[in-house]
């Protein structure tokens, strides 16, 4: 007897572990759903302890709740994992068969159906789980959520075929007096155990993984502007450049004209909305697998596969003359601000970092021509190189298009 109640122990100390399990994941991550299903762990400790408590209780009083303490361990964690995939939970759907599940429990007592009892508890709860499966409808592109619906699959179908396959094998017919000592109510907590370790231990990873997601995204977005920081421009470009089967591929580099002086005469809390503003311009091109990123301060790079120099060079000069004509607010006054850009086109089997070098260059001729301008890499024409600066004058269109120069 002693043994048999040190085993009933072990549920509700492994679910009580996990409950705390997945508060630590809520602290790293505060999300509903880890606080959700941290509660159906709570939940699923106090049920088997409830039925611990009261094994030998024949009440209507005491097994309703109890029945009531396992039908909301299980409506939580469906709550939880919907959250999680969805967004939102059913809570309405799983409080009506939560209700009904007990009402036909409670008339199977009152008139002493003992197995039929056992097995509408039973299918109450798969009936229950069930309705999470429709929490993964959505696409599931990871492994990770694919094992995870295995196993909560196996939770639930566990829920039909243990009372079934117990009621095939079982010795003698079940009633009120012998419930707990058969076998239907050892099996039951070792499947039910065993289901939920294996549960909590896949979602205890699916919710690390979505930290250490989070924690992967920061570490290469910038927060002024949403975009790549350096380093994931670096990343991201470097892994294009190597798989990239769409030649040829350019880049853009921007950097705002005399930044230092509207941080100095607007405020350096202007000056980030001007970069937000700039980040959110460049971030509407990095479509079409480009990748666009902050690379610091005030600098800006777009990398775009599939797409020659003079190509480049028109973007470019489409995304100067959108920034030029947008103003930006500063209370009363609305201040214009420009950017110039370098471009230049990667040679064959030429480094992300060379490539950036020339499109530098390029950037510095402009800045030196005197601003708000595009330049193109001039190692690429031999020919602009030796007539020395080739670049966009600032106020005719057509000597400004680089199409025409390179085109
Ligand atoms: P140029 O036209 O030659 O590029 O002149 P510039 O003044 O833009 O160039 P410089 O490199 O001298 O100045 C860049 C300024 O950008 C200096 C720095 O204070 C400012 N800056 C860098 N990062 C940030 C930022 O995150 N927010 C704000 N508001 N300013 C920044
Ligand atoms: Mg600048
Ligand atoms: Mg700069």
């Amino acid at each position: 007897m002693l043994t048999e109640v040190y085993f009933q122990l072990m549920n509700p100390l492994v679910f009580g572990l996990f409950a705390v399990g997945f508060l630590c994941i809520y602290q790293m991550r505060p999300t509903t759903s880890s606080l959700v299903i941290s509660l159906s762990y709570v939940f699923g400790a106090l049920s088997f302890i409830a039925d611990l408590i009261f094994q030998n209780s024949t009440l209507l009083i005491t097994r309703v709740p109890i029945a009531g303490l396992y039908a909301i361990t299980i409506a939580l964690l469906v709550g939880g994992l919907s959250l999680h995939y969805r967004g939102r939970a059913p809570w309405k759907l799983l409080g009506g068969v939560i209700v009904l599940h007990l009402v036909v429990y409670a008339y199977l007592m009152v008139i002493e159906a003992h197995w039929i009892r056992s097995f509408s508890a039973n299918f109450g709860c798969g009936i229950l789980a069930a309705i999470g499966l429709v929490a993964f409808r959505r696409k599931l592109d990871r492994t990770l959520d694919r094992v995870l619906l295995a196993v909560y699959a196996v939770s639930c179908l566990q829920c039909f075929l243990r009372p079934i396959a117990i009621a095939l094998f079982a010795a003698g017919p079940l009633t009120a007096a012998n419930h707990n000592e058969t076998t239907f109510i050892f099996t039951m907590h070792f499947v039910v155990g065993a289901c939920a370790v294996t549960m909590g231990m896949t979602l205890l990873v699916v919710f690390s993984q979505a930290i250490f997601n989070d924690l992967r995204d920061s570490s290469v977005t910038d927060v002024l502007t949403g975009i790549n920081n350096r380093r994931g421009f670096d990343d991201a470009g470097t892994v294009l450049l190597q798989n990239n089967s769409m030649e040829p591929v350019s880049l853009i580099l921007a950097d705002l004209d005399h930044f230092k002086s509207v941080n100095d005469n607007h405020g350096h809390a202007f000056g980030d909305r001007v970069i937000a503003s700039f980040g959110a311009l460049i971030g509407d091109y990095a479509k079409f697998g480009r990748v666009a990123g902050r690379q610091g301060g005030e600098e800006f790079a777009l990398l775009l596969p599939g797409v020659s120099l003079a190509m480049a060079a028109e973007l470019a000069e489409s995304i100067r003359r959108r920034f030029a004509s947008t103003s930006i607010q500063d209370g009363e006054t609305r201040i214009g601000i420009t950017a110039s850009f370098g471009v230049a086109e990667q040679r064959s089997g030429e480094s992300l970092s060379r490539l950036m070098s020339r499109a530098d260059q390029a950037l510095y001729v402009s800045k030196d021509a005197g601003r708000n301008r595009v330049t193109c890499d001039l190692e690429i024409d031999p020919a602009a190189r030796s007539a020395g600066r080739k670049k966009s004058a600032p106020d005719t269109a057509a000597a400004r298009s680089p199409a025409a120069k390179y085109g």
